[in-house]
């Protein structure tokens, strides 16, 4: 297999040097809806295509409002990526900008969902799924990248593939009885199914949205009974939640858990991301 993907690799080095791709100016020729997708695309595309995404790095992804640039971008691009099942609705008003007939795919379509929760991506299984539908919109768009797109999905698969046993074997680390997750929103079913925890509960039963007196109250319930160790505080929104929760209880509080969006170094793409969120988990559990 090494051999042959090494093969093709020199045989596609030479080829992708004189193919013309479908050129740039500027805006981003795939546009896809969050940093995480647009990372994914990258990595499956190349140099073939300038990819971008909607929400900037950091920002909330639930609670996104688009801009007039978002607009223009949206018009100048030839394929859009987004995620589906509610994470990213918002983009739907933008579509109208769009060139008629332009591609739009949805990641998660026809993937097992979760009682239609979004985040598939904590799966590294789903993201393998995500990659091949990228793969295949790109080939469609661009038939003559087709070996290159082929090739560079082969290899990120199996890069998610390692990264996935990279982070089973990391997650062992944790006993059992301490797999148990507290998180700002309802980020984590498909992470928790994929790597063994338990959900115990979410501070905001709607993403940026507090919750009632009586659901913290209930949650500090859930958090003593489960006897949780660590409440995770996500990147980007306010720790305050999980201290008062943590003070409660007597569980500690970790800050900046990415989650549906990229980050800075060393969580500034998807596998970087996976690390992060893994690493301050089991730092936290185990
Ligand atoms: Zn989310």
């Amino acid at each position: 297999m090494r051999a042959i993907l090494l093969t093709a690799a020199l045989a596609l080095g030479a080829a992708t040097l004189t193919a013309c791709g479908l050129g740039g100016n500027g805006n981003p020729q795939i546009l896809a809806t969050t940093t995480i997708l647009a990372d994914m695309a990258k990595q499956v595309a190349g140099d073939r295509m300038t990819v971008g995404s909607i929400v900037p790095a950091g920002a909330h992804v639930e609670e996104y409002e688009p801009r007039p640039d978002d607009a223009r971008r949206m018009s100048e691009a030839k394929l859009v990526i987004t995620n589906g099942l509610d994470l990213d609705k918002w983009v739907e008003p933008l579509l109208r900008n769009a060139k008629t007939g332009t591609p739009v795919i949805t990641v998660t379509d026809g993937l097992p969902d979760i009682a239609g929760n979004p985040h598939m991506w904590f799966d590294p299984a789903l993201s393998r799924g995500y990659v091949l539908k990228i793969r295949d919109a790109l080939i469609a768009l661009d038939p003559p990248g087709r070996d290159v797109y082929m090739l560079s999905a082969e290899k990120y698969s199996l890069q998610l593939l390692t990264l996935e046993a990279e982070l089973k074997a990391k997650v062992d680390t944790i006993p059992p009885e301490r797999r148990k997750l507290v998180t700002s929103h309802d980020a984590f079913p498909y992470f928790a199914r994929a790597f063994g925890f338990e959900i115990v509960g979410f501070a905001e039963p709607e993403p940026g949205k507090p919750p009632s007196a009586g659901e913290l109250a209930k949650l500090v319930e859930e958090v003593r009974s489960a006897n949780v160790p660590a409440i995770f505080s996500e990147a980007g929104g306010s720790a305050q939640l999980a201290e008062t929760v943590a003070k409660e209880t007597g569980a500690k509080v970790v800050t900046d858990l990415p989650t549906d969006s990229l980050l800075d170094r060393p969580a500034d793409s998807y596998i970087g991301l996976m690390r992060v969120v893994v690493d301050k988990i089991v730092a936290a559990l185990k």
